[in-house]
């Protein structure tokens, strides 16, 4: 499975360099353009199953999957033929269709908290949609959110956030006033105490908790033992909201996500990725009581001219579908955790310091000897080594996230073979980075 013997980009080259006149950065999301893992951006011109293909005809095994909605592989073909059949009723009503009834179905079905759904069009857009209802809903305006957590790029989360402002190393954006920021508060990922005295501190003022259950965008970091259990019990007791952000995690950590998985039920809940089956798509669902809020059934005003596009809805309809398919979450936690522990070993008898885990279909490994609970400790780790690693994977024929503050994404078309040759590649680049 890797093949490049003679790794070129050329193509790859040029086509960048003609995007950098285009586009800023030459990319349309930051953590495209490389900069935190040097070198050439590749290019890419297609994909299938586990693999992506570069427009320089280099295969690489893919652990980004889109940044997550590929869990089922890529270009899966029940999914194109359901899209194909979509596509030739059109692209786009802008009203009520029927796929809406049926996703918003199997979305309510699967997740615990969810009693109603309004699907949108991005994981930023379901997160500043429910940031609103959180707040028309409990008449507060300041919200808590966790350092190295990322909720999109909406103003008010753009503290402390991950994902690509961690990679540019941004501690913030310029262009977000600090008046829009001062209702956000803060605490570090896993620290309960941290969160009781932010309550404490700001008696009756606080609509709710928002964070990624499992971290995906400081790198993998799981929540420790009692830490999900105990913000529950905190926001209840301040009659603040609880709301997990499973854009990342929904249907990928389980079908129900990690709500299912680790037995807590939020208030309300955000999805994207997957759900929309690689179409663009976000939803944020809850209880009834707070979703009859949305408008039209209540005031609280969100709209979307393609929100519920039946292209988009039929993806995610398929995908879930396949996702049901019994012993899918078995083999996606098998074949990643065969590959965490594969990379951590072979790390290690290199000679470095990692740590790393999973859970179901999502990754990470950071170069550090420090356990990773939180932001700070994500930082803590070697980036510049990470760089190094992310290059030599993929001249080896692997593409990894080019940062170190991103999870990795495994899928069901992930084969042993594939995971084995992931290894293998590992143990050769890890002897020289
Ligand atoms: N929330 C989480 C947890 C995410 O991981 C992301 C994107 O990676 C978002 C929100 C934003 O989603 P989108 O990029 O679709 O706007």
């Amino acid at each position: 499975m890797v093949t490049t013997t003679s790794f070129t980009t050329t193509k790859s080259e040029e086509i960048f360099a003609q995007a950098q006149k285009l586009m800023p950065g030459g990319v349309n999301s930051p953590v495209r353009a490389f900069k935190s893992v040097g070198g050439q951006p590749i290019v890419f011109d297609r994909v299938n199953g586990a693999y992506i293909w570069d427009v320089d005809n280099n295969k690489y095994i893919d652990y980004v999957g889109s940044w997550g909605p590929a869990i089922c592989g890529h270009a899966h073909p029940e999914v194109l033929s359901a899209l194909k059949e979509v596509l030739e009723k059109g692209t786009s009503f802008g009203a009520p269709c029927l796929l809406e009834n049926v996703l918003a179905e199997m979305v309510i079905e699967a997740v615990p908290s969810i009693e109603m759904v309004r699907f949108v069009n991005s994981g930023t857009e379901a997160c500043l949609s429910v940031l609103r209802l959180m707040r028309a809903y409990t008449q507060r305006n300041k919200i808590i959110k966790f350092e190295g957590c990322y909720h999109g790029h909406g103003d008010m989360f753009l503290v402390q956030a991950g994902s690509g402002v961690a990679t540019l190393g941004l501690p913030d954006s310029p262009g977000v006033p600090k008046n829009v920021t001062s209702d956000t508060l803060t605490a570090p990922y896993n620290d309960l105490e941290a969160v009781k005295k932010l309550f404490e501190d700001n008696k009756g003022e606080i609509a709710g908790v928002i964070l990624e259950p499992v971290v995906g965008n400081a790198g993998f970091v799981p929540p420790d033992a009692g830490f999900l259990e105990g913000l529950r019990v905190i926001t209840e007791e301040n009659d603040a909201l609880l709301v997990f952000d499973e854009v990342m995690t929904g249907f990928r950590i389980a079908y129900g996500g990690v709500q299912e998985k680790f037995g807590v039920t939020p208030d309300l809940t955000t999805l994207g990725k997957v759900i929309g089956g690689g179409l663009p798509v976000g939803a944020y669902g809850g209880k009834k009581e707070i979703m009859s809020m949305v408008a039209p059934a209540g005031p609280m005003y969100q709209a979307g001219t393609l929100s519920g596009n039946p292209l988009a809805m039929m993806a995610g309809i398929k995908t879930l579908e396949l996702l049901q398919k019994p012993g899918s979450y078995e083999y996606l936690e098998k074949i990643t955790n065969q590959l965490i522990t594969g990379l951590l070993d072979v790390a290690r008898k290199a000679g470095h310091q990692v740590n790393g885990g999973n859970i179901s279909g999502m990754f990470g490994m950071f170069f550090s000897d420090t356990p990773v609970h939180n932001y700070d400790d994500a930082k803590k780790a070697d980036t510049a080594k990470f760089g190094r690693f992310h290059r030599g994977m993929l001249e080896k024929g692997v593409y990894l996230a080019p940062s170190q503050f991103e999870a990795g994404f495994t899928s069901l078309a992930h084969t042993e073979e594939d995971i084995e040759a992931t290894i293998k590649a590992a143990a050769e680049v890890l002897k020289e980075v």
